[in-house]
This record gives structure tokens, sequence and C-alpha cells, in this order.
């Protein structure tokens, strides 16, 4: 149960909702977008977050687009993980929304809500970052696009009542070399210990990854050193791991040391596979 009361309103266009956010923030309602509802919810139920009113944006057709336009995939934010794997259109990106949660859970998480989620993980940001995907956000200016790398480091940055429409992605980028792998502690449903994501693009390995430090990341200093083929693979490796942009992660799901352990492993196992492909 969620042991307060909040207005809900469900807007049908994308500056409906960007007006009513607007609005309600004035009248000091403290309005947040809904999406999937699944960290929402939870985080309600445990007296976390406090919203006076949520915007739910799954009746923005824009939010529910997925389809080539041109040479571009465009993806709306409110596309669930599940529609996501069946349609396939970004097999880097399926894979990835296939290690998130359970199949029931991916039912109702959204793509937008994983990227915008305050759950440290976010996952499905590692592919987008790894092709250089472009984000489409309104807010009461209207619409804009920003790179990935604009507006995510480290968690999304938006201005107070922008939120994200849609996702697009360069057609040339959707079906190259790829591996996804994700360890966790124990099982196949669970957050990662450690999950990479890698794609091969002009003879180069690109990687992004959760579960290492405490936000997910792309990073051009470790992609340099693992690129190096004149040392081994076992020194590339070493050195990548002195280039992590914070420390390891700690928590219940695995300490700093076997993190480090688990993701010498993983890398070498993505690196291996990509240069044989
Ligand atoms: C059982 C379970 C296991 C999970 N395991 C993993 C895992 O291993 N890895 C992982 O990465 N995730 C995992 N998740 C998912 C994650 O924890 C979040 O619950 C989920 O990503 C939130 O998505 P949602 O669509 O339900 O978002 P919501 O709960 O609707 O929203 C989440 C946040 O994002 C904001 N938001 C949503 N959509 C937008 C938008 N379009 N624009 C701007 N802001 C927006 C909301 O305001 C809110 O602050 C798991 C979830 C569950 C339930």
């Amino acid at each position: 149960m969620i042991p307060f009361d909040f207005d809900y309103y469900k807007p049908s266009s994308v500056p409906l909702a960007a007006e009513w956010f607007h609005l309600l923030q004035q009248q000091g309602k403290h309005p947040i977008y809904y999406a999937g509802g699944t960290e929402i919810v939870t985080w309600a139920r445990t007296n976390d977050i406090h919203p006076g009113a949520v915007i739910d944006l799954k009746s923005v057709p824009e939010c529910n687009v997925m389809e080539m336009q041109g040479d571009k995939l465009v993806i709306g934010s409110c596309v669930t993980l599940s529609a996501l794997t069946a349609a396939n259109p970004f097999p880097l990106l399926s894979e990835t929304a296939r290690g998130i949660a359970d199949q029931t859970a991916r039912n109702q998480i959204t793509l937008g809500g994983n990227i915008c989620g305050n759950i440290i993980y976010r996952e499905a940001v590692l592919p987008l970052l790894l092709a250089n995907s472009r984000i489409r956000i309104a807010g009461i200016e209207g619409i804009r696009e920003a790179s990935i790398h604009q507006v995510f480091s480290q968690k999304i940055r938006l201005e107070a009542g922008e939120f994200l429409v849609q996702i697009v992605t360069d057609r040339s980028d959707l079906s190259l070399p790829f591996v996804h792998i994700k360890k966790r502690q124990i099982g196949s449903v669970g957050y990662p210990l450690v999950t990479v994501a890698a794609l091969k693009k002009d003879e180069r390995i690109h990687t992004a990854y959760s579960g290492v430090c405490s936000f997910p990341f792309q990073s051009a200093a470790i992609d340099q050193v693992l690129n190096d083929t004149s040392l081994p693979l076992s020194a590339r490796i070493d050195q990548a791991v002195g280039q992590l942009p914070a420390p390891l992660l700690s928590n219940v799901e695995g300490s700093a040391a076997f993190r480090e352990f688990v993701l010498k492993q993983t890398m070498a196992e993505a690196v291996h596979t990509l240069e044989r492909r």
C-alpha cells in the first residue's frame, strides 16, 4: 500500500505533459514523471518518496514508438523492456534488456524509466553509450535533441521539468558485432556484480560497464588500453582496471575485491570474443 495520497495525471501529448508538470510544480505538488512505476511504487511504499502528483507518460504517442525513421531507429521512452526484446531492433540493447529483472518486471519496466531511475545500475544505458545514441528531451520550451554523452554522466542530467521522449540510434550501429556478459552473485535474476556490454566498430572494441562502480560508464581510457594489441591481454586488463573512473563498488552483491576479480575475467571474456569476430 502507498501510505499517502497523490494526484494522478495521464496526458495525451508531449506539450500537455510538460505544461502539467510546470503547473503542478508551481502549485507546490512536487510532481514526478511516471513510466513503468516499478521504482516509484516501491519507493512510495517504503516512504522514500512523497510526490504530490505523478504524470504518467504512457499515453504520450511519441513515447511509445519503436520504428525506423529513415536510417535511424527511434524508440520511445515508454517502450517496455519486454517489447524491446520481442521486436529486437537493436540486438545488443535486447540482450541487455533481457538481463534486467525477470519477465514479469520487464513487462512493466520501460527503457526511459531504467535510464532515468535512481537505482544505480541503469543497465539499458550501456548500448546507447556504445552506439552514441541521441536523446530527444521535452520540456516547457519544446523538444530538444542531444547526444547521450551530453545528458548521461553517471546518471541522467535533465533540466527541471524535462522528460525523456525518445532514443535515436543510427542504423549502422544496430548490427555491429557485440558481446553482453552479466555476472551476478547468484542465479539468473538480480542486480549485477559486473555487466560488460561491448561493440566492435572499425576494428576497435568499445566497452561499457554497470555494477563495477556506483554508476554505469563508458571510458575512452579503458578502451584505449584494451585495444593496444602490442600488449598481452592480461597486461591490458590490469592496466584497464587501473583506469576505472571511481572506486570499485562494494555492497551486498559483492565486495570490491571480488568485483575486481570478476571484472578482470569478464573483460577478458568480452575482448577475447570480439577479437575473434
Ligand atoms: C525485480 C527487479 C529487478 C531489477 N533488476 C535490475 C537490474 O538488474 N538492472 C537494472 O538496471 N535494473 C533493474 N531493475 C529495474 C530498476 O531497478 C527500476 O525499477 C526500473 O528501471 C524503473 O523503470 P520504470 O519504467 O518502472 O520507471 P519508474 O518507476 O516509472 O520511474 C523511475 C524513475 O525514472 C523517472 N522517469 C521515468 N521515465 C522517465 C522519462 N521518460 N523521463 C524522465 N524521467 C523518467 C521517474 O520520475 C522516476 O524517478 C529491476 C527492477 C525490478 C522490479
